[in-house]
């Protein structure tokens, strides 16, 4: 007999993003630019003197550290993970599971439900207003009417590129805190966005920043994110977490990343001027409409068929996000900002698809 999967689990499909080879690929808001040439060098230099027999370190101190350093946390305060999305699952196996619930702000970040589902967890949809932002008054409402364990908002929001402003996150912070929940804000794409909810992280807030190395850092490959929160928090975050899941590559890539802070800040500089390049010639283009992004990204509702105009980008050889099916985004597609190059092959694909 064929063994079942949990029967929770069999409408599930997983989580997938078509990973086409095609020449301009704008689809998984990875950064354009590979890591600078001298970190690769130092990183595998110091790999060569590593002991492989051993484990690696399991509380990743040295990292943590770092990390907590350039941020201006204590180590206690950061976990670990293999991308954002492992510590993200380490949070609904601490906070959510069985008989609890999690919030989610709808149209989002595919990725929590998907996650809720997996560990079992009830959610609450809250759907995001017309401007796609969080609806204060009705969040504080259904957070105090449903008590969700969890409270999962995304800044800048995947795929709307939408910031919540520090007034809202406060706001769902005072509300989870009411109910004993936690607030988790995702800033997968923070480093675009013109503040940071990582301010509002203190001993007595139960809130929990999520952060990536996929992004600014260049280091999709790599799979490394974190989070930063209350010790307390980072003590129950340990309880899920397999011991030793991250590798020493990993390790050690997460902490010489970090001395290239300058490099990577100039790279934030011109994926947002790359961005506003993006945004201007959407907004040039007729029958498309963009949306404000704080990201590295821009979402865009295209009058007509926004599915075939996809597969018309795709046979031109520009592979965009296509969310023309997706409940409140429908009509849309989302395109990453690439280099300067890309940038204008896209729009220049997509210009005239729409003439
Ligand atoms: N959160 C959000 C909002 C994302 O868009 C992504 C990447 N698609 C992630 C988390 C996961 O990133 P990673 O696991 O690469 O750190």
């Amino acid at each position: 007999m064929r063994p079942e999967p949990r029967d929770d689990l069999r409408a599930l499909s997983g989580y997938h993003s078509p990973q086409v080879d095609v020449p301009v690929r704008l689809n998984t808001n990875e950064s354009p630019y590979g890591p600078p040439t001298a970190f690769v060098e130092r990183w595998l230099d110091a790999l060569r003197g590593v002991a492989w027999n051993r484990y690696p370190d399991r509380a990743a101190a040295e990292l943590r550290a770092a990390i907590g350093g350039f941020l201006g946390q204590s180590a206690e305060r950061v976990t670990c993970g293999n991308g954002s999305n492992e510590v993200l699952q380490s949070l609904f196996l601490a906070y959510g599971g069985a008989g609890r619930r999690a919030l989610v702000f709808e149209p989002t970040y595919a990725l929590h439900a998907q996650i809720a589902r997996t560990t079992g967890t009830g959610i609450v949809e809250v759907a995001r207003d017309a401007e796609f932002a969080v609806d204060v008054d009705r969040a504080v409402a259904t957070i105090a009417a449903e008590k969700p364990s969890l409270v999962v908002t995304c800044s800048p929001n995947n795929p709307t590129g939408t910031v919540d402003s520090r007034e809202t996150t406060e706001a769902l912070a005072d509300a989870a805190d009411a109910v004993g929940a936690v607030l988790v804000v995702d800033e997968a794409y923070g480093e675009f966005a013109p503040w940071s909810a990582l301010e509002l992280v203190a001993d007595d807030r139960p809130v929990a920043v999520v952060r990536t190395y996929s992004k600014v850092w260049s280091l999709a490959g790599l799979r490394l994110g974190f989070v930063v929160a209350p010790e307390w928090l980072t003590a129950d975050l340990a309880k899920v977490q397999l011991p030793y899941n991250l590798s020493v590559p990993t390790q050690v890539a997460g902490t010489l990343a970090l001395d290239f802070r300058a490099e990577m800040a100039e790279r934030v500089a011109v994926l947002v001027a790359g961005r506003e390049q993006l945004r201007d010639g959407l907004v040039a283009c007729p029958g498309i409409e963009p949306f404000p992004s704080g990201a590295n990204f821009v979402l865009f509702r295209v009058a007509g068929d926004a599915h075939a105009l996809w597969t018309r980008l795709l046979a031109r050889g520009v592979l965009v996000r296509d969310f023309a099916a997706w409940p409140g985004v429908e009509g849309c597609l989302r395109v990453t900002v690439g280099t300067p190059e890309e940038n204008d092959a896209f729009l220049e694909a997509l210009t005239e698809e729409m003439a």
